[in-house]
This record gives C-alpha cells, sequence and structure tokens, in this order.
C-alpha cells in the first residue's frame, strides 16, 4: 500500500467504528429514515410534491437525503434542522441530476463520447462537480453509462452509444472527475453510476422496457461500463427501472447483491431510481407497497428515491422477518459510510459565500473546447469545408438557425438562466463585421437568403424535448418540413453545408445525397454556436468520430458493428447479399457506422505490430501483456485529429463473440506530414469473454484472434495473434 492508500484504510477503519456507534444509537425509525430519499420540488413544483414532508422528517432524524434542491443557503438552512435539531444530528444528503453541467452546459453525453476523448469528460465532469458543490449539493446522479443499440430510445442521448469498452472508458473518466481523490475536496461530488442494468436494451427502444437477456450478454456488454465505474471508485449506483430476464432490476439479487456487492465488492449505496421501489408493485412483481419495500432492500437496494415504502412499512417487514435486521443495518452503514466519506459530520455546511453563480470564463472556454472536439464531419464533397473567412455573404436558414434549444436534454439549472450561443452569434462572431450574415427560417425566405448568398448554413434537427427520458421516436427522420428546405435549398445550386443537430442519431437517406457536407452537432451546450463556427471556418478541424452507428432506416434497427457472428457472412463489404442477415429493401449496414468521422486532412494507419505473434493463456492469466503498435501520419495538408482505433475478433470460441469488438482507442493530434506511433496493450481481460455461468465465469481461450487498426469499426489493417494453451 502506497502512503495515500494508507491514509484513506484508516480512515475507513475510523468511520467503520464510528458508524458501529452510531447504528448501535439508532431506533429502528431513525435506520429507516436514512434509507429514505424525498424530492423538492421547488416552490411552484406540482402540489409541492415532498416539499411539505420533507422539514419535519429532518427533525425526527427520518430522511437520509434530499434530491433536487440546490443553492448554497436552502440548503444549509435544511441541513441545519437535521444536523442541530434531530436527536442524533446526522446530515442530509443533497443529490442532483448534473449530466453534463451544472451552470456550464457541456455537450450531452452522447456527444462527449463522439470525442474518443475521456480526458475532456473527466476536466468537464471536474468542473461540473465544483459548481455544484459549491452551492450545496454533494451527490450527482451521474454518469449514465447504459449501453444501446437502438437509436429510438430518448435516452441514448444521455448515454455513451453502442460500445461497452468505449462506455466504460468514459464512465471511469467521469467518475474521476466528479470525485477527484477525496470526496471531502468542496469542489468534488458523489457519482452515481447508472441505470443498473440493462436499462438500454428496452424492447423497440421503448423507454423502460422489458430487458430479458443472457448471462454472457449481461456481462459482454452491459456490465463493463459498470465494474469499470466501480472500480474507478463510484460512490453509488442507482437501480434501473426495467426488468432483467423477468425479475425488475431494483429487486433484483444476482444483479444488486450477487454481482455488484459481493463479486465487485462494490461498499457504496445503491439507490433507487424515482419511484423505482413502488414501481414493483406496477411490474406486477409486489403484491403491495409492503413487499416492493422488502423485495427491493432484501435484494440489495439501499436508498428509497421518492416513493416511501420502506419508511412506511419497514417495521412491519422487520416484525414478519421480510427485512432482516443485518441487511438493514448494513444499507444504513452504506448511506453513513457516504456521508463519512463526503466529509459531512465535520463540515455539514457550505460556504454560502463562496457559492458559484454562474459560468466562468474558465468555464465557458471548457464548453468551446469540448464542443468543438465533439463535432463529427459526416461527408464533406469537394473540399465544402472548412469555410473561408473572406466570404463575403452566408445564410444561415432553418428551425435551429438561431435557436437557443443547443443545452440538450437533461441540462441543469445553467440551461434556463444563460442561453446557449446559437450557431448565428457564432458564425457573425467569426466573421469579419463588412461580410454580410443572412437569416432565415420558413422555406421561401431561406431559400431567397440563399440565392442571394456565397454560401449557406443549414441547420437543422431535433429538438431538446425529442430526445432524453420517455422521449422514445418511431421515426428518425428530421421533424416535419425540414429535408424539404433542404432539398429546396440544394434545388438552388448554391453551395451549402448542413448543421446537424439532436440528441441521437437521425435517419439522413432522404436528403444526404443531396448536401455537400454535414456536420453531427449534436447537443453541444452552452458554447454551442462558437463551436460550431470554429469547426466551419476551420480554425478546429473536426476529429470526432459516431460513437454510434447511424442506421440508413428505422426498420433497419436495431443495426450496430459488434453483432455477433451468424452462420452467414457478415462483413459490411463482403460481396454476395443472397440469404446473408440483412435486408433486401435497405443498403447492407449502417449509414455510417460506429468509430467513423472525416477531418479536413488526411490520415494513413498501418497495420498493428505485434510485440509477439503468440502468447499462452496461462501467461495471460499471470498478466502478461502483448503490445500492439500502430503507425499513423497526417498526409495532407493541415494539422488534424485522428482517433486511431483497434478492434479484435475472435475466430472460434465456446461462446460466439462479436464480428469485432473495440480494444483501444487514441485521439492524437498530427501536424501536416507528421506521425506518430500508437502503442495499446492487450492482456486477458481485452482477450477474453464472460461465459453464460451465472456465477461469473470468465474465458482466455487458445486460437487465434485477428487484430484490426484504423479509423473506424470498419478497419481493415489486420494482423493475427495466436493464443496457445
Ligand atoms: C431518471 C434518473 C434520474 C432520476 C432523478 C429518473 O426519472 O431515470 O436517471 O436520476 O429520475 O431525477
Amino acid at each position: 500500500m502506497d502512503q495515500e492508500q494508507d491514509r484513506t484504510y484508516d480512515r475507513d477503519r475510523a468511520h467503520d467504528r464510528r458508524i458501529a456507534e452510531l447504528l448501535a444509537r439508532m431506533t429502528d425509525a431513525e435506520k429507516l429514515g436514512q434509507l429514505q430519499q424525498l424530492a423538492w420540488t421547488g416552490d411552484t413544483g406540482p402540489g409541492g410534491g415532498q416539499n411539505h414532508l420533507i422539514e419535519t422528517a429532518a427533525r425526527e432524524g427520518a430522511l437520509g437525503s434530499v434530491l433536487n434542491l440546490h443553492g448554497a443557503a436552502h440548503t444549509n438552512t435544511l441541513q441545519r434542522i437535521a444536523v442541530e435539531e434531530s436527536r442524533l444530528g446526522i446530515p442530509l444528503l443533497f443529490g442532483f441530476d448534473v449530466i453534463h453541467g451544472f451552470w456550464t452546459t457541456f455537450p450531452i453525453p452522447l456527444a462527449q463520447a463522439a470525442s474518443f476523448d475521456p480526458a475532456v469528460a473527466e476536466r468537464d465532469g471536474e468542473v461540473a462537480a465544483g459548481e455544484t458543490r459549491s452551492n450545496g449539493v454533494h451527490w450527482t446522479f451521474a454518469p449514465m453509462m447504459d449501453v444501446t443499440r437502438d437509436p429510438r430510445w430518448g435516452r441514448i442521448a444521455e448515454s455513451c452509444g453502442e460500445d461497452p469498452y468505449l462506455t466504460a472508458a468514459f464512465a471511469a473518466a467521469k467518475v474521476r472527475g466528479h470525485q477527484g481523490e477525496d470526496l471531502r475536496d468542496s469542489r468534488r461530488i458523489a457519482a452515481c453510476a447508472k441505470h443498473f442494468a440493462a436499462y438500454g436494451g428496452a424492447e423497440g427502444g421503448r423507454d423502460y422496457n422489458t430487458v430479458d437477456v443472457s448471462e454472457q450478454r449481461l456481462r459482454n456488454l452491459y456490465l463493463p461500463p459498470f465494474k469499470a465505474a466501480v472500480e474507478a471508485g463510484a460512490a453509488t449506483v442507482m437501480a434501473a427501472f426495467n426488468t432483467v430476464s423477468g425479475v425488475p432490476a431494483h429487486a433484483h439479487p444476482h444483479l444488486l447483491s450477487d454481482i455488484l456487492k459481493e463479486e465487485w465488492g462494490f461498499d457504496g449505496v445503491v439507490v433507487s431510481d424515482w419511484n423505482g421501489v413502488h414501481e414493483l408493485i406496477t411490474h406486477g412483481f409486489a403484491e403491495d407497497a409492503g413487499a416492493a419495500a422488502g423485495l427491493a432492500f432484501e435484494a440489495g437496494l439501499d436508498m428509497e428515491m421518492v416513493s416511501t415504502d420502506l419508511a412506511d412499512h419497514g417495521r412491519e417487514l422487520l416484525r414478519a422477518g421480510a427485512l432482516s435486521a443485518g441487511r438493514l443495518d448494513d444499507a444504513v452503514a452504506r448511506v453513513l459510510r457516504l456521508k463519512f466519506r463526503l466529509g459531512l459530520f465535520e463540515r455539514p455546511y457550505v460556504d454560502e459565500g463562496a457559492a458559484l453563480t454562474g459560468p466562468t470564463a474558465e468555464s465557458r472556454a471548457a464548453a468551446r473546447e469540448t464542443a468543438g472536439r465533439c463535432v463529427v464531419l459526416l461527408k464533406n464533397e469537394g473540399d465544402t469545408l472548412p469555410l473561408s473567412r473572406a466570404l463575403s455573404s452566408v445564410a444561415v436558414v432553418g428551425p435551429f438557425a438561431d435557436s437557443t434549444d443547443l443545452h440538450g436534454t437533461w441540462s441543469g439549472p445553467g440551461a434556463s438562466r444563460f442561453p446557449a450561443v446559437t450557431v448565428l452569434d457564432g458564425i457573425r462572431a467569426a466573421l469579419p463585421d463588412a461580410a454580410v450574415v443572412r437569416h432565415a427560417e420558413d422555406h421561401d425566405a431561406a431559400v431567397a437568403a440563399a440565392l442571394s448568398a456565397d454560401l449557406t448554413v443549414v441547420v437543422a434537427g431535433e429538438p431538446t424535448e425529442l430526445s432524453g427520458e420517455a422521449a422514445s421516436r418511431s421515426d428518425l427522420s428530421l421533424p416535419a418540413g425540414q429535408e424539404e428546405l433542404i432539398r429546396a435549398i440544394a434545388a438552388t445550386g448554391r453551395p451549402f453545408v448542413v448543421v446537424l443537430v439532436g440528441g441521437r442519431p437521425l435517419t439522413v437517406d432522404g436528403w444526404i445525397d443531396r448536401a455537400p457536407a454535414v456536420l453531427a452537432a449534436w447537443h453541444l451546450g452552452i458554447e454551442a454556436g462558437h463551436a460550431l463556427a470554429d469547426v466551419l471556418f476551420g480554425e478546429v478541424n473536426p476529429g470526432a468520430k459516431v460513437p454510434v452507428s447511424f442506421p440508413r432506416s428505422v426498420g433497419q434497427i436495431p443495426v450496430y458493428y459488434n453483432h455477433e457472428n451468424t452462420g452467414r457472412p457478415s462483413e459490411p463489404d463482403e460481396p454476395g447479399a443472397p440469404f446473408t442477415s440483412s435486408y433486401l429493401d435497405v443498403g447492407r449496414g449502417p449509414r455510417f457506422p460506429f468509430g467513423f468521422g472525416l477531418s479536413y486532412t488526411d490520415f494513413e494507419i498501418g497495420e498493428p505490430e505485434l510485440s509477439r505473434d503468440a502468447v499462452g493463456v496461462a501467461e495471460l492469466s499471470r498478466g502478461a501483456e502483448v503490445e500492439v503498435a500502430v503507425a499513423v501520419r497526417n498526409t495532407g495538408q493541415r494539422a488534424g485529429d485522428e482517433v486511431v482505433q483497434l478492434y479484435v475478433r475472435d475466430r472460434a470460441a465456446s461462446v460466439v463473440q462479436p464480428v469485432r469488438r473495440l480494444r483501444g482507442f487514441r485521439r492524437v493530434t498530427l501536424g501536416a506530414g507528421q506521425s506518430e506511433v500508437v502503442r495499446f496493450r492487450l492482456g486477458a481481460e481485452d482477450l477474453g469473454f464472460w461465459t453464460n455461468d451465472p456465477a461469473g465465469r470468465f474465458l482466455v481461450e487458445p486460437g487465434r484472434i485477428d487484430l484490426y487498426t484504423g479509423n473506424s469499426s470498419r478497419a481493415t489493417a489486420r494482423r493475427t495473434l495466436t493464443l496457445t494453451p
């Protein structure tokens, strides 16, 4: 153990002693109270919600946590009641959904994933944590790490897309960004890995829907990001609304206890989702509220958000033996441990004079930089982009041309107070005063503006309310009138560019052939317009890649790169379509595959060079690694970023494997003509897979593994690694 680990260990032991002392003094009612989280709904919230219950419960020691309350003064007022007026003076925990920023809105998580640069997510997570904690909030319900293959699902906006490896890297980075080294730090907050588990697998992309999943798929696809988050020290985990193979995740002992707490050794808090315990009744899993609480807490849940089933029925459950005293104490100990880790017993109040009240110049600069790193160049015919600053007239048209609706779903309190920079304003600021910038929204005016401009930027897409929770869509084309607008602009014969905003991959086949250049701009946050202008005018050379496949049509969904082998050829570019696993009426593979994105320059990526061609499985299990070196060269005329990607394919395995699996990626910046060798290390964890054994069996089998390198999931440069016994 190094010194830092030593200190953490000592602190944990000291906490354990104090927790034991507290538990010995607590009544059952006080214990049950620690497991209750109530929601503040704001003074004008629907019916006042639970506001009227909160003060009394805090005074009686019957409340562990409050969500959705923020503001240094307000949290202090309530904290004072808990600490100074309740019998044991146990501080409250304040939680809030800080998903991609508090005051400063960063790009939505899906956009951040497109950066293929977890370091920026870590930095932005830290900025958000500082703004949040200074306003009295200790805990965010983020990061969301639900892998999903279905863009109809609105919460794909909150995810990192379709790949477990990429999602895991972002999950760990965000946990580190939020939590730092020490949760007592007044600029850090506890993270929450959510939603455990497989929420992104909802049938048909309909939010909250059923997930029926084999153990191997659960462990190979949905769980790796959670494991990574737990390993990175995530303080809390949130249960998912869905069922997993017939059992609601909120009452799933295999997930919450066997895997999370036993196998992974998670010693933090498992919180329910909003009303998730009470939903066990609507799920048809529990007869009534008492049964719901018993099933959820016995399965391993530690805190109930909003519904009060445990608080209402806990004592009768204890009497009837439907909730054991040991499980109750364990849940309470976990909640108290989190409060100790956050230093709340020593410093329950927040310094009201130090509360941050809005974005700063630095946080805006960070948001702008990140946003620029998230924009994906989907198409660029004849080098339409970047635009010249010498253009004398530009038309900026379309429903999002002058829209501030660029914050995206689950944006923090900053979104209502600090409007996002519009694309129009961003373009105006980027051009000299003499340039004419015309703005038009509706069809005829937009066409007229395009006809009289050197170039037109069409800002099209999906408004925030069409993505996010409960915002599933069955049609992923541009909302009404927008495709017609693009076609009309194309018909002018004048040059134009499409900027595509939204919370998910949209289907673009209705118009993309007519658009010379297209940028995927997601919802980029507060600095969206500036960041887009940076990209449009070449200040920033786009280097992002799509973190999820763009389908050609909705009927093709789910379409994703890491599908399992079938008995039929499955390489997307292989000739010979008949009797393959694809559709007759739509091309094979997605419109844009996972990992794809263009640049204003060109790159050449070499074949994977292996430090050895063969390695023993036994050696791997003892920690041996194979180094993979990949040369990348900027062969174009300007500096730019490339994401070097490494995929593996197991040729024959006892559990059929995906045709490709991402196992390494690195975003590099190279000047014109410059080259670099990127090195990856592959170990047992990268080369093996989980089996269907519910007890959790990870196998690395002898055989051949093909390694592919390139700049998308279509990477073709190949070498083979042999795994010997
Ligand atoms: C969402 C969670 C969120 C919670 C609290 C729920 O509806 O599913 O992700 O953290 O609300 O706002």
